[in-house]
């Protein structure tokens, strides 16, 4: 048996007809065949490779780490450096009041470890979550990700969660002293780049604050530099009481977390003691690369050069014969007129070497979102492929 009779054979599959290219290598934005054929990724895997894959900086800093030590000890116990010096960073470039930073292995997991948190701090039950949020696949990512469509078949799921609507002013009045917390993303990533309103996340953040629920914000995809600024409440000009990271953060390697208040943090650590724990959580090689990927993104000229790339391929993109065009920075979503429309523009793309993909809940949009290490030339070749299978 080939290796693709295998892969279809032996690794568990997720859907009827995965893409299957067989990856040899990747390098910067593109991703090699076994027969030389390449193509440029423009979806970074998605929203991961923010650095572009195996970034020289990422990869020198997981080889100097796989040469003094990989896992010790479970979550929490020993003091290790690349944990202790990415929490320091992450910090520093985080508004105050989150200071303490819960390292796990990804989105779905820094999503249960937020959920968590915010009960036993608050001692309250109820969540509220928002129509059409993705915020993961395990039960209590599930449970508050709120589109129907990916959850047949696998309830009961967690009680006292409630859905509102994303960008409507008039649901806020829905959270009140019940309500533990209250989880969204800052632009709805799998509803197809969904941006929030003028004034709205402000005016959630103030409800929040009103009746002593929690604002938990999921920049499982905005951060990181996708959005054109590291994190995307640094636009949104809101704090939230617990943020969670995960995907870009690693720089290819997997590593998420949950981050607050030292002083709320803490309610994990007594009543019971250990009250959230992990084996591998903020694996000392996955840190490495987090901190490394971090200093690229937020080293010297790195945001201003991404400004002038996203404004490239922005207007490239308003320039094809699209519904709509949703997005900033590195993360768009561009509207077809249906499923079927989607479907054909990416195996075209597909053909002419451009991988693109469309969105859990909008499978009438094409994503939209490279590695913020894209050249002009790149982008350029992207939007013209893009314009050559959008032709009819
Ligand atoms: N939250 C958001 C906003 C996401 O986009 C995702 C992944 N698409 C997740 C949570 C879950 O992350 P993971 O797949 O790493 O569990």
């Amino acid at each position: 048996m080939n290796i693709r009779s295998l892969f279809y054979r032996h690794v568990a599959q997720t859907s009827p007809a995965p893409l299957a290219f067989e990856v040899v290598k990747a390098e910067g934005v593109w991703l090699y065949g076994p027969n030389g054929e390449r193509i440029l990724d423009l979806i970074s895997g998605i929203a991961v490779s923010n650095t572009g894959h195996r970034h020289p900086a990422v990869m020198k800093a997981i080889y100097e780490q796989c040469d003094r030590y990989l896992h010790t000890l479970v979550y929490g116990e020993m003091i290790l450096s690349p944990q202790v010096i990415l929490a320091e960073r992450i910090s520093a470039h985080l508004p105050p009041g989150l200071d303490s930073v819960y390292f796990v292995n990804s989105g779905s997991e820094a999503v249960e470890g937020a959920l968590k948190l915010a009960k036993k701090i608050t001692g309250r039950k109820k969540i509220l979550s928002m129509m059409h949020a993705y915020h993961g696949s395990t039960h209590g990512a599930l449970s508050v990700t709120g589109d129907d469509s990916l959850k047949a078949g696998y309830g009961p799921f967690l009680p006292e969660i409630e859905h509102i609507r994303f960008n409507h002013f008039e649901d806020l009045a829905r959270i009140d002293h019940q309500v533990a917390a209250v989880i969204t993303e800052g632009i709805q990533g799998e509803a197809g780049v969904v941006m929030p309103d003028a004034g709205y996340l402000k005016a959630l953040r103030a409800r929040c604050t009103e009746t002593g629920t929690l604002l938990i914000l999921d920049e499982i995809q905005t951060g990181f530099g996708r959005t054109g600024t590291l994190f995307y409440l640094d636009q949104a000009g809101i704090v939230p009481d617990i943020l969670t990271i995960a995907k870009g953060m690693g720089g290819g390697m997997p590593i998420g977390a949950f981050i607050a208040s030292i002083d709320n943090m803490r309610v994990l650590t007594r009543d019971p003691v250990l009250g959230h724990i992990t084996t591998f959580g903020g694996h000392p090689v996955s840190c490495a690369a987090a901190l490394a990927s971090l200093e690229v993104i937020t080293g010297k000229g790195f945001m201003e050069d991404l400004q002038s790339k996203s404004e490239m391929l922005k207007t490239g993109l308003q320039a094809l014969p699209v519904l709509e065009v949703k997005g900033t920075g590195m993360m768009y979503a561009l509207r077809l007129r249906d499923f079927d429309a989607v479907q054909a523009v990416i195996q075209k793309c597909m053909r002419m070497g451009l991988l693109t993909d469309w969105f859990l809940f909008a499978s009438d949009h094409v994503r939209i979102a490279p590695p913020l290490t894209i050249t002009p030339f790149e982008i350029q070749f992207a939007v013209d492929v893009l314009a050559e299978a959008l032709k009819d």
